[in-house]
Protein backbone atom coordinates (compact mmCIF):
# COMPACT_ATOMS: atom_id res chain seq x y z
CA UNK A 1 0.00 0.00 0.00
CA UNK A 2 1.34 3.56 -0.31
CA UNK A 3 1.42 5.80 3.14
CA UNK A 4 1.70 8.74 3.83
CA UNK A 5 2.79 9.78 7.95
CA UNK A 6 2.81 13.26 8.95
CA UNK A 7 5.12 13.56 11.45
CA UNK A 8 8.31 11.89 12.30
CA UNK A 9 8.33 12.11 15.82
CA UNK A 10 8.39 8.47 18.41
CA UNK A 11 5.43 7.62 17.15
CA UNK A 12 5.51 8.63 12.87
CA UNK A 13 9.29 7.52 12.57
CA UNK A 14 8.56 4.23 14.30
CA UNK A 15 4.97 3.89 12.12
CA UNK A 16 6.45 4.71 9.20
CA UNK A 17 9.31 3.16 9.41
CA UNK A 18 7.13 -0.74 10.52
CA UNK A 19 5.01 -0.04 8.00
CA UNK A 20 7.35 -0.04 5.20
CA UNK A 21 9.16 -3.03 6.55
CA UNK A 22 6.09 -5.25 5.51
CA UNK A 23 6.69 -3.94 2.05
CA UNK A 24 4.35 -0.92 2.21
CA UNK A 25 5.62 2.23 0.38
CA UNK A 26 5.93 4.88 2.57
CA UNK A 27 6.40 8.98 2.95
CA UNK A 28 7.13 10.72 5.96
CA UNK A 29 6.55 14.23 6.38
CA UNK A 30 8.18 16.76 8.80
CA UNK A 31 8.23 20.29 8.64
CA UNK A 32 11.71 20.72 10.18
CA UNK A 33 13.81 21.05 7.69
CA UNK A 34 17.48 19.63 9.27
CA UNK A 35 15.47 16.34 10.66
CA UNK A 36 14.31 15.36 7.15
CA UNK A 37 17.83 16.22 5.57
CA UNK A 38 19.01 13.92 8.67
CA UNK A 39 16.79 11.41 8.10
CA UNK A 40 17.13 11.64 4.17
CA UNK A 41 21.39 10.85 5.09
CA UNK A 42 20.14 7.93 7.03
CA UNK A 43 20.99 9.52 10.52
CA UNK A 44 18.12 8.42 13.05
CA UNK A 45 16.83 11.31 14.39
CA UNK A 46 16.09 9.55 18.02
CA UNK A 47 17.27 7.06 20.32
CA UNK A 48 15.19 3.99 19.56
CA UNK A 49 16.58 0.30 20.04
CA UNK A 50 16.27 -1.81 16.78
CA UNK A 51 15.01 1.03 15.19
CA UNK A 52 18.02 1.83 12.82
CA UNK A 53 18.42 -1.57 11.76
CA UNK A 54 15.06 -1.34 10.19
CA UNK A 55 15.33 2.04 9.25
CA UNK A 56 18.01 1.74 7.03
CA UNK A 57 16.85 -1.45 5.54
CA UNK A 58 13.91 0.12 4.22
CA UNK A 59 15.59 3.52 3.14
CA UNK A 60 18.49 1.37 1.28
CA UNK A 61 15.38 -0.58 -0.48
CA UNK A 62 13.43 2.40 -1.70
CA UNK A 63 10.13 2.09 0.28
CA UNK A 64 11.00 4.83 2.82
CA UNK A 65 11.13 7.86 1.67
CA UNK A 66 11.08 11.70 3.72
CA UNK A 67 10.23 15.20 2.77
CA UNK A 68 9.05 18.22 4.34
CA UNK A 69 6.72 18.59 1.43
CA UNK A 70 3.26 17.80 2.19
CA UNK A 71 1.40 17.43 -1.29
CA UNK A 72 4.39 14.94 -2.77
CA UNK A 73 3.91 12.83 0.76
CA UNK A 74 -0.12 12.34 0.08
CA UNK A 75 -0.65 12.38 -3.41
CA UNK A 76 -0.57 8.93 -3.78
CA UNK A 77 -1.49 7.94 -0.54
CA UNK A 78 -4.17 5.76 0.21
CA UNK A 79 -3.86 6.16 3.96
CA UNK A 80 -2.67 9.34 5.76
CA UNK A 81 -1.16 8.94 9.23
CA UNK A 82 -1.33 12.04 11.21
CA UNK A 83 1.13 11.46 13.89
CA UNK A 84 1.75 15.11 15.37
CA UNK A 85 2.27 15.97 18.73
CA UNK A 86 -1.10 16.84 21.26
CA UNK A 87 0.75 18.41 24.09
CA UNK A 88 -1.17 20.48 26.68
CA UNK A 89 -2.56 23.32 25.53
CA UNK A 90 -2.62 26.48 27.79
CA UNK A 91 -5.66 24.82 30.30
CA UNK A 92 -3.95 21.48 29.90
CA UNK A 93 -6.38 20.09 27.43
CA UNK A 94 -5.11 18.19 24.60
CA UNK A 95 -4.19 21.07 21.93
CA UNK A 96 -5.56 19.85 18.77
CA UNK A 97 -3.70 22.54 16.69
CA UNK A 98 -1.24 20.48 15.10
CA UNK A 99 -3.79 17.90 14.39
CA UNK A 100 -6.28 20.18 12.79
CA UNK A 101 -4.22 22.28 10.88
CA UNK A 102 -2.16 19.25 9.27
CA UNK A 103 -6.14 18.24 8.16
CA UNK A 104 -6.93 21.73 6.95
CA UNK A 105 -3.33 21.71 5.30
CA UNK A 106 -4.33 18.03 3.92
CA UNK A 107 -8.12 18.99 2.65
CA UNK A 108 -6.42 21.78 0.72
CA UNK A 109 -4.61 19.47 -1.54
CA UNK A 110 -6.34 15.97 -1.85
CA UNK A 111 -7.98 14.96 -5.49
CA UNK A 112 -9.16 11.95 -4.38
CA UNK A 113 -10.23 9.32 -1.70
CA UNK A 114 -8.38 8.79 0.86
CA UNK A 115 -8.06 7.28 4.79
CA UNK A 116 -6.97 9.99 6.96
CA UNK A 117 -5.86 8.01 10.06
CA UNK A 118 -5.54 10.14 13.88
CA UNK A 119 -2.46 8.07 15.40
CA UNK A 120 -1.91 10.81 17.95
CA UNK A 121 -3.67 10.73 21.40
CA UNK A 122 -6.73 12.92 20.60
CA UNK A 123 -9.54 13.43 22.99
CA UNK A 124 -12.95 11.90 22.63
CA UNK A 125 -15.07 13.76 19.11
CA UNK A 126 -11.77 14.95 17.55
CA UNK A 127 -12.24 12.42 14.66
CA UNK A 128 -15.70 14.18 14.41
CA UNK A 129 -13.76 17.67 14.64
CA UNK A 130 -10.91 16.23 11.45
CA UNK A 131 -13.83 15.18 9.68
CA UNK A 132 -15.54 18.32 9.89
CA UNK A 133 -12.74 20.40 8.88
CA UNK A 134 -12.59 18.21 5.42
CA UNK A 135 -16.16 18.82 4.66
CA UNK A 136 -15.22 22.67 5.35
CA UNK A 137 -12.12 22.58 3.02
CA UNK A 138 -12.39 19.72 0.36
CA UNK A 139 -15.92 18.35 -1.93
CA UNK A 140 -13.69 14.88 -1.95
CA UNK A 141 -14.45 12.00 -0.25
CA UNK A 142 -12.15 11.10 3.40
CA UNK A 143 -12.78 8.58 5.87
CA UNK A 144 -11.75 9.43 9.44
CA UNK A 145 -10.18 6.54 11.34
CA UNK A 146 -8.81 6.78 14.89
CA UNK A 147 -6.35 4.79 15.40
CA UNK A 148 -4.49 5.21 18.59
CA UNK A 149 -0.85 3.91 19.29
CA UNK A 150 -0.08 1.51 22.58
CA UNK A 151 3.82 1.10 21.49
CA UNK A 152 6.29 2.33 24.07
CA UNK A 153 9.38 4.25 23.95
CA UNK A 154 12.21 1.65 24.52
CA UNK A 155 10.55 -1.01 22.86
CA UNK A 156 8.67 0.83 20.63
CA UNK A 157 9.66 -1.63 17.40
CA UNK A 158 8.65 -4.96 18.71
CA UNK A 159 5.47 -3.59 20.05
CA UNK A 160 4.85 -1.94 16.73
CA UNK A 161 5.60 -5.07 14.82
CA UNK A 162 3.98 -7.27 17.55
CA UNK A 163 0.76 -5.19 18.88
CA UNK A 164 -0.95 -7.19 21.95
CA UNK A 165 -3.71 -5.84 20.04
CA UNK A 166 -4.43 -3.06 17.28
CA UNK A 167 -7.43 -0.65 17.91
CA UNK A 168 -8.77 0.95 15.28
CA UNK A 169 -12.29 3.12 15.26
CA UNK A 170 -14.47 3.73 12.13
CA UNK A 171 -17.64 3.39 11.07
CA UNK A 172 -16.34 2.87 7.02
CA UNK A 173 -16.82 -0.27 6.16
CA UNK A 174 -14.34 0.95 3.18
CA UNK A 175 -11.73 2.02 5.87
CA UNK A 176 -12.57 -0.69 8.24
CA UNK A 177 -11.25 -3.67 5.01
CA UNK A 178 -7.51 -0.96 3.98
CA UNK A 179 -6.93 -0.92 7.51
CA UNK A 180 -7.91 -4.90 8.41
CA UNK A 181 -5.33 -5.27 4.89
CA UNK A 182 -2.54 -3.17 6.58
CA UNK A 183 -2.68 -4.67 10.28
CA UNK A 184 -3.07 -8.20 8.88
CA UNK A 185 1.16 -8.90 9.22
CA UNK A 186 1.48 -7.11 12.60
CA UNK A 187 -1.15 -10.04 13.83
CA UNK A 188 -0.88 -13.37 12.54
CA UNK A 189 -0.13 -14.81 15.87
CA UNK A 190 -3.75 -14.08 16.63
CA UNK A 191 -3.78 -10.93 18.51
CA UNK A 192 -7.30 -8.80 17.66
CA UNK A 193 -7.44 -5.68 15.81
CA UNK A 194 -10.26 -4.57 17.43
CA UNK A 195 -12.50 -2.59 15.14
CA UNK A 196 -14.93 -0.21 17.23
CA UNK A 197 -16.49 3.44 16.50
CA UNK A 198 -14.46 6.56 16.82
CA UNK A 199 -15.11 7.88 20.26
CA UNK A 200 -14.88 4.22 21.84
CA UNK A 201 -11.15 3.72 20.36
CA UNK A 202 -10.50 7.57 21.29
CA UNK A 203 -11.11 6.99 24.77
CA UNK A 204 -9.56 3.48 24.60
CA UNK A 205 -6.22 5.15 24.72
CA UNK A 206 -6.50 7.64 27.59
CA UNK A 207 -8.43 4.99 29.58
CA UNK A 208 -5.35 2.42 28.90
CA UNK A 209 -3.04 5.17 29.94
CA UNK A 210 -4.29 6.66 32.69
CA UNK A 211 -5.10 2.93 34.05
CA UNK A 212 -1.52 2.31 33.97
CA UNK A 213 -0.54 6.03 35.37
CA UNK A 214 -2.69 4.67 38.22
CA UNK A 215 -1.45 1.32 38.77
CA UNK A 216 2.16 2.81 38.79
CA UNK A 217 0.90 5.02 41.45
CA UNK A 218 -1.08 2.92 43.84
CA UNK A 219 2.12 1.01 43.86
CA UNK A 220 3.99 4.34 44.82
CA UNK A 221 1.17 4.95 47.70
CA UNK A 222 1.85 1.62 49.01
CA UNK A 223 5.77 2.24 49.06
CA UNK A 224 5.33 5.19 50.38
CA UNK A 225 2.98 3.71 53.40
CA UNK A 226 5.57 0.51 53.47
CA UNK A 227 8.35 3.03 54.54
CA UNK A 228 6.33 4.15 57.42
CA UNK A 229 5.38 0.94 58.69
CA UNK A 230 7.86 -1.14 57.83
CA UNK A 231 7.27 -3.33 55.52
CA UNK A 232 9.13 -3.59 52.39
CA UNK A 233 7.71 -3.05 48.93
CA UNK A 234 9.04 -5.59 47.08
CA UNK A 235 8.04 -8.47 49.15
CA UNK A 236 4.07 -6.78 48.84
CA UNK A 237 4.98 -5.90 44.82
CA UNK A 238 5.81 -9.60 44.50
CA UNK A 239 3.02 -11.17 46.35
CA UNK A 240 0.59 -8.71 45.32
CA UNK A 241 1.16 -9.43 41.50
CA UNK A 242 1.38 -12.96 41.81
CA UNK A 243 -2.34 -12.80 41.93
CA UNK A 244 -3.65 -13.31 38.01
CA UNK A 245 -6.26 -10.28 38.48
CA UNK A 246 -3.56 -8.22 39.33
CA UNK A 247 -0.39 -9.55 37.49
CA UNK A 248 2.94 -8.26 37.91
CA UNK A 249 3.85 -6.16 35.63
CA UNK A 250 4.21 -2.04 36.09
CA UNK A 251 3.70 -2.61 39.68
CA UNK A 252 7.61 -0.97 40.24
CA UNK A 253 7.39 1.90 42.78
CA UNK A 254 9.78 4.66 42.35
CA UNK A 255 10.32 8.36 41.69
CA UNK A 256 6.43 8.94 39.86
CA UNK A 257 5.59 8.35 36.07
CA UNK A 258 6.72 10.74 33.46
CA UNK A 259 7.39 10.69 30.23
CA UNK A 260 5.19 12.63 27.00
CA UNK A 261 2.32 10.52 27.83
CA UNK A 262 1.02 9.65 30.95
CA UNK A 263 1.52 12.86 32.58
CA UNK A 264 -0.33 14.66 29.62
CA UNK A 265 -2.85 12.40 28.81
CA UNK A 266 -4.06 11.78 32.35
CA UNK A 267 -4.51 15.30 33.01
CA UNK A 268 -6.60 15.60 29.41
CA UNK A 269 -8.62 12.79 30.73
CA UNK A 270 -9.35 14.32 33.70
CA UNK A 271 -10.64 17.73 32.17
CA UNK A 272 -12.37 16.15 29.47
CA UNK A 273 -14.39 14.40 32.04
CA UNK A 274 -14.94 18.00 33.26
CA UNK A 275 -16.39 18.87 30.02
CA UNK A 276 -18.95 16.22 30.40
CA UNK A 277 -19.33 17.19 34.26
CA UNK A 278 -18.22 14.50 35.53
CA UNK A 279 -15.76 14.80 38.62
CA UNK A 280 -12.88 11.98 37.95
CA UNK A 281 -11.99 11.87 41.07
CA UNK A 282 -9.21 9.13 40.82
CA UNK A 283 -7.28 11.02 38.12
CA UNK A 284 -7.22 13.85 39.93
CA UNK A 285 -5.50 11.97 43.26
CA UNK A 286 -3.45 10.32 40.88
CA UNK A 287 -1.99 13.96 39.58
CA UNK A 288 -1.29 14.65 42.71
CA UNK A 289 0.13 11.99 44.18
CA UNK A 290 2.98 11.83 41.10
CA UNK A 291 3.71 15.58 41.84
CA UNK A 292 4.70 14.76 45.44
CA UNK A 293 6.48 11.48 44.45
CA UNK A 294 8.68 13.03 41.96
CA UNK A 295 10.70 15.09 44.58
CA UNK A 296 9.77 12.95 47.47
CA UNK A 297 13.78 11.87 47.12
CA UNK A 298 14.10 15.11 47.60
CA UNK A 299 12.73 15.66 50.89
CA UNK A 300 14.50 12.31 52.06
CA UNK A 301 17.88 13.93 51.04
CA UNK A 302 17.04 17.34 52.64
CA UNK A 303 16.66 15.01 55.82
CA UNK A 304 19.51 13.58 55.28
CA UNK A 305 21.57 16.35 55.33
CA UNK A 306 19.40 18.61 58.07
CA UNK A 307 17.95 21.09 55.44
CA UNK A 308 21.52 21.95 54.73
CA UNK A 309 22.54 21.46 50.84
CA UNK A 310 23.84 24.29 49.96
CA UNK A 311 27.70 23.64 48.44
CA UNK A 312 26.99 19.61 48.53
CA UNK A 313 27.20 17.73 45.01
CA UNK A 314 25.24 15.01 44.08
CA UNK A 315 26.19 12.81 41.22
CA UNK A 316 22.60 11.37 39.21
CA UNK A 317 22.27 8.28 37.79
CA UNK A 318 19.84 8.39 35.27
CA UNK A 319 18.24 11.65 32.88
CA UNK A 320 16.01 9.97 30.34
CA UNK A 321 12.17 9.45 31.95
CA UNK A 322 12.76 5.45 31.67
CA UNK A 323 15.35 3.65 30.37
CA UNK A 324 16.01 2.56 26.72
CA UNK A 325 15.02 6.02 25.18
CA UNK A 326 16.46 9.39 25.13
CA UNK A 327 13.41 10.70 26.07
CA UNK A 328 13.15 13.54 28.61
CA UNK A 329 9.86 15.02 28.66
CA UNK A 330 8.43 15.17 32.10
CA UNK A 331 11.19 12.66 33.05
CA UNK A 332 11.49 12.60 36.79
CA UNK A 333 15.30 13.57 37.19
CA UNK A 334 14.43 17.36 35.65
CA UNK A 335 12.00 17.79 38.50
CA UNK A 336 14.86 16.31 41.12
CA UNK A 337 17.77 18.61 39.40
CA UNK A 338 15.09 21.60 39.93
CA UNK A 339 14.62 21.26 43.53
CA UNK A 340 18.46 20.23 44.33
CA UNK A 341 19.62 23.31 42.56
CA UNK A 342 16.71 25.57 44.54
CA UNK A 343 18.42 24.17 47.48
CA UNK A 344 21.96 25.35 46.29
CA UNK A 345 23.33 22.08 45.74
CA UNK A 346 25.26 20.95 42.89
CA UNK A 347 24.44 18.44 40.27
CA UNK A 348 26.94 16.35 37.75
CA UNK A 349 24.67 14.10 35.56
CA UNK A 350 25.33 10.82 33.37
CA UNK A 351 22.70 9.22 31.13
CA UNK A 352 24.02 6.57 28.53
CA UNK A 353 21.74 8.54 25.40
CA UNK A 354 19.76 11.46 26.89
CA UNK A 355 22.62 13.93 27.60
CA UNK A 356 22.64 15.74 24.64
CA UNK A 357 18.38 16.76 25.10
CA UNK A 358 19.28 17.70 28.79
CA UNK A 359 22.30 20.37 27.95
CA UNK A 360 19.86 21.79 25.26
CA UNK A 361 17.26 22.22 28.03
CA UNK A 362 19.28 23.24 31.48
CA UNK A 363 22.76 24.16 29.60
CA UNK A 364 25.37 24.60 32.16
CA UNK A 365 23.09 24.91 35.36
CA UNK A 366 24.56 21.44 36.07
CA UNK A 367 27.74 19.27 34.57
CA UNK A 368 27.54 16.24 32.66
CA UNK A 369 29.71 13.57 32.58
CA UNK A 370 30.70 11.04 29.22
CA UNK A 371 30.75 7.78 31.78
CA UNK A 372 28.93 6.65 35.08
CA UNK A 373 31.64 6.77 37.19
CA UNK A 374 33.41 10.26 36.34
CA UNK A 375 30.97 11.77 37.56
CA UNK A 376 31.08 9.77 41.32
CA UNK A 377 34.10 11.50 41.75
CA UNK A 378 34.10 13.83 44.88
CA UNK A 379 30.49 13.66 45.15
CA UNK A 380 28.82 13.65 48.43
CA UNK A 381 26.31 11.45 47.38
CA UNK A 382 24.62 9.65 44.43
CA UNK A 383 20.97 9.92 43.23
CA UNK A 384 19.75 7.17 40.62
CA UNK A 385 16.74 8.08 38.77
CA UNK A 386 16.49 6.03 35.68
CA UNK A 387 17.07 2.30 35.88
CA UNK A 388 19.34 2.11 32.77
CA UNK A 389 20.45 -1.87 33.10
CA UNK A 390 24.26 -0.94 33.61
CA UNK A 391 23.22 0.89 36.46
CA UNK A 392 21.98 -2.65 38.09
CA UNK A 393 25.32 -4.22 38.38
CA UNK A 394 28.10 -1.68 38.62
CA UNK A 395 31.44 -1.52 39.87
CA UNK A 396 30.95 -1.02 43.67
CA UNK A 397 35.09 -0.61 44.20
CA UNK A 398 35.72 1.84 41.87
CA UNK A 399 32.45 3.78 43.11
CA UNK A 400 34.40 3.57 46.42
CA UNK A 401 37.02 5.31 45.25
CA UNK A 402 35.24 7.90 43.95
CA UNK A 403 32.55 8.96 46.20
CA UNK A 404 33.32 11.34 48.84
CA UNK A 405 30.88 9.55 50.71
CA UNK A 406 29.46 6.31 50.57
CA UNK A 407 25.99 7.34 50.01
CA UNK A 408 23.45 6.47 47.80
CA UNK A 409 19.28 7.52 47.04
CA UNK A 410 17.77 5.45 45.03
CA UNK A 411 14.90 6.13 43.36
CA UNK A 412 14.53 3.13 41.34
CA UNK A 413 15.61 -0.31 43.70
CA UNK A 414 18.39 -0.76 41.84
CA UNK A 415 20.32 -2.41 44.27
CA UNK A 416 19.79 -5.59 46.94
CA UNK A 417 19.59 -4.39 50.71
CA UNK A 418 21.68 -7.04 51.93
CA UNK A 419 24.63 -6.19 49.43
CA UNK A 420 24.03 -2.69 50.74
CA UNK A 421 24.52 -3.61 54.70
CA UNK A 422 27.71 -5.40 53.33
CA UNK A 423 29.03 -2.78 51.39
CA UNK A 424 28.84 -0.66 53.86
CA UNK A 425 26.83 1.92 52.05
CA UNK A 426 23.86 4.57 53.79
CA UNK A 427 21.44 3.21 50.55
CA UNK A 428 18.09 5.19 50.86
CA UNK A 429 15.70 3.53 48.29
CA UNK A 430 11.61 3.60 47.84
CA UNK A 431 9.16 1.73 49.92
CA UNK A 432 12.18 0.15 51.89
CA UNK A 433 14.20 0.02 55.48
CA UNK A 434 17.25 2.47 54.83
CA UNK A 435 20.36 0.87 55.02
CA UNK A 436 22.48 2.81 57.26
P1 LIG B 1 6.98 14.05 18.84
O1 LIG B 1 6.92 15.40 19.43
O2 LIG B 1 8.15 13.16 19.12
O3 LIG B 1 6.85 14.13 17.24
C1 LIG B 1 5.98 14.95 16.56
C2 LIG B 1 6.60 15.32 15.20
O4 LIG B 1 5.64 16.03 14.42
C3 LIG B 1 7.82 16.21 15.31
O5 LIG B 1 8.88 15.67 14.55
C4 LIG B 1 7.35 17.54 14.70
O6 LIG B 1 8.37 18.26 14.06
C5 LIG B 1 6.32 17.06 13.71
N1 LIG B 1 5.35 18.05 13.26
C6 LIG B 1 4.72 19.03 13.96
N2 LIG B 1 3.86 19.69 13.18
C7 LIG B 1 3.93 19.13 11.95
C8 LIG B 1 3.27 19.35 10.71
N3 LIG B 1 2.34 20.29 10.58
N4 LIG B 1 3.60 18.58 9.66
C9 LIG B 1 4.52 17.60 9.77
N5 LIG B 1 5.18 17.33 10.92
C10 LIG B 1 4.88 18.09 11.99
O7 LIG B 1 5.64 13.33 19.29
P2 LIG B 1 5.41 11.76 19.57
O8 LIG B 1 6.02 11.37 20.86
O9 LIG B 1 5.76 11.01 18.34
O10 LIG B 1 3.83 11.75 19.79
C11 LIG B 1 2.92 11.97 18.74
C12 LIG B 1 1.54 11.61 19.22
O11 LIG B 1 1.47 10.22 19.55
C13 LIG B 1 1.08 12.35 20.48
O12 LIG B 1 -0.29 12.58 20.41
C14 LIG B 1 1.38 11.35 21.59
O13 LIG B 1 0.56 11.53 22.70
C15 LIG B 1 1.06 10.05 20.90
N6 LIG B 1 1.77 8.88 21.45
C16 LIG B 1 3.08 8.97 21.81
C17 LIG B 1 3.74 7.84 22.29
C18 LIG B 1 5.18 7.92 22.72
O14 LIG B 1 5.63 6.99 23.40
N7 LIG B 1 5.93 8.95 22.37
C19 LIG B 1 3.06 6.62 22.39
C20 LIG B 1 1.73 6.56 21.98
C21 LIG B 1 1.10 7.69 21.50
Amino acid sequence: MKIAVIGTGYVGLVTGTCLAETGNNVICVDIVKEKVEQMKNGVMPIYEPGLDVLFNRNIAQGRLHFTTNLSEAIKDAQIIFLALPTPPGGDGRADLSFVLGASKDIAKIITDYKVVVTKSTVPVGTADKVKQVFLENSTIEVDVVSNPEFLREGVAVEDFMKPDRVVVGTSSERAKALMGELYAPYVRSGNPIIFMDERSSELTKYAANSFLATKITFMNEIANLCELVGADVDMVRIGVGADARIGKRFLFPGIGYGGSCFPKDVQALALSAEEYDYDFKILKSVMDVNQTQKIKIVEKIDKYYKSNLKGKKFALWGLAFKPETDDIREAPALYIIDELLKAGAEVVAYDPEAVDNVKKLLGDKIEYGDNAYDILEGADALIIATEWQLFRNPDFDLMEKKLKHKVIFDGRNLFDLHKMVDLGYYYNSIGRKIVE
